[in-house]
């Protein structure tokens, strides 16, 4: 569990911020991560770090949340 994307393994980057007088400052550049319930691939329901690339792509099942009420109709 860290700072990682649990479906493409993306991660926090590192590099430098050049200022206009080209002094050099270490930074990172972390993910666009989100914590989401998921259905995985067996069916089970995980709580899981995605990143926004991979859930606009569509590579995750999100679990529907159905109200009480629905549930009972149906
Ligand atoms: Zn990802």
């Amino acid at each position: 569990m860290s700072r990682m994307c649990d479906v493409c393994g993306k991660g926090v980057m590192s590099g430098n911020k050049v200022s206009k007088s080209m002094n050099h400052t270490r930074r990172t550049w972390r993910p666009n991560l989100h914590s989401i319930k998921a259905v995985l691939p067996n069916g089970t329901v995980r709580t899981i770090k995605v990143c926004s690339s991979c859930l606009s792509s569509g590579f995750v099942q999100k679990k529907v949340r159905v109200p009480k009420t629905e549930a009972a109709q149906n």
